[in-house]
């Protein structure tokens, strides 16, 4: 629902802001195209039921501020800070200016206070950047060292994971199978350091950690798409002239199917039927030793899955 809302009504301290800072340049780019009339589209605030809370948009309301301005036209959501802050770290990666790795950092501080069970995984998908840079924040935040960490991470569809445990651990565990020995359950210790784990929570051949670290390659190029859809999204919405050729739903549709094909490039898993040990000789993961997501959703078998997370469970 778009309307508009008193300035004085936006609250943008709530701690939802989350670049590292104003760029001044650009709130006054902005202030000087509203004094000309341009329209910009509305701001996102979220509405907790008694404040408006802003998710995106603070340049442009800092200008609107700036100009005297008494109300700004808002896209209105239902929420609180957390659905807000959850938004703005999503959003701000795809429109508008350009990240900083400062603005990386903060939007990952930000997150990794906000939702401190969720896995390094989640928070990379909701803050679009690499996993390794949140393991590293979260690393330098102290969030994981100074307080022990939960025995279970959240991932993104909200399920609850163990975390395995290193592979001696699990030897011993696994003799001892639910023979109700204390030892066998006690909460996990954290996987040492040098232990990496993929998307399932499985831990990656140490001769494997190389491709998977190269990750974030293939983020950039998913977020270099994000980024030139959302210029074409936004060259539509405001009919911008230069674009009038353009076919945009051709264009758009073209760049989706790209980004979900770029995106198999992203490594999810190591190889089920390899094991990631000899991905020569594997169809499945082609020589890789890891596969995606999607091949993990559509070619793996659910034996296979189950196997992996029976394992799992067994600590
Ligand atoms: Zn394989």
């Amino acid at each position: 629902m778009t309307k508009k809302i008193k300035l004085s009504e936006i609250v943008t301290d709530a701690g939802t802001q989350v670049r590292a800072g104003l760029n001044e340049a650009t709130v006054a780019d902005y202030a000087e195209a509203l004094a000309d009339g341009a329209k910009f589209p509305p701001v996102i605030v979220f509405h907790d039921g008694s404040r408006h809370i802003a998710a995106d948009g603070f340049h442009r309301i800092h200008a609107a501020v700036r100009n005297g301005a008494t109300q700004i036209e808002c896209d209105v959501r239902k929420g609180g800070k957390s659905d807000a802050l959850k938004f703005a770290l999503g959003c701000n990666a795809h429109h508008g200016l350009r990240r900083t790795n400062a603005d990386k950092r903060h939007a990952v501080g930000m997150a990794l206070k906000e939702f401190p069970k969720l896995s390094d995984r989640a928070l990379a998908e909701m803050c679009l950047v690499g996993h390794p840079l949140v393991a590293e924040v979260r690393a330098s935040t102290g969030i994981s060292s100074s307080c022990p960490p939960p025995p279970t991470r959240v991932g993104l569809d909200g399920r609850e994971r163990k975390l395995p445990p290193p592979p001696m651990q699990r030897r011993a565990s696994t003799d001892a199978n639910g023979s109700g020995d204390k030892t066998a359950v006690k909460p996990q210790l954290p996987p040492p350091p040098s232990q990496v784990l993929d998307g399932t929570g499985w831990p990656i051949p140490t001769q494997l950690i190389p491709l998977w670290q190269r990750t974030d390659e293939v983020q950039e190029m998913l977020t270099a798409l994000s980024r030139v859809k959302g210029a074409l999204r936004a060259a539509q919405e405001n009919k911008d002239k230069l674009f009038a050729e353009v076919n945009f739903s051709s264009a758009l549709s073209q760049l989706d199917q790209a980004w979900t094909d770029i995106k198999t490039a992203k490594p999810f898993a190591v190889c089920p039927t390899c094991q990631g040990q000899l991905p020569d000789k594997c169809t499945l993961c082609k020589g890789r030793g890891l596969i995606s997501e999607h091949r993990w959703n559509t070619c793996v078998t659910r034996e296979d899955k189950e196997f992996r997370a029976r394992a799992k469970g067994r600590n």
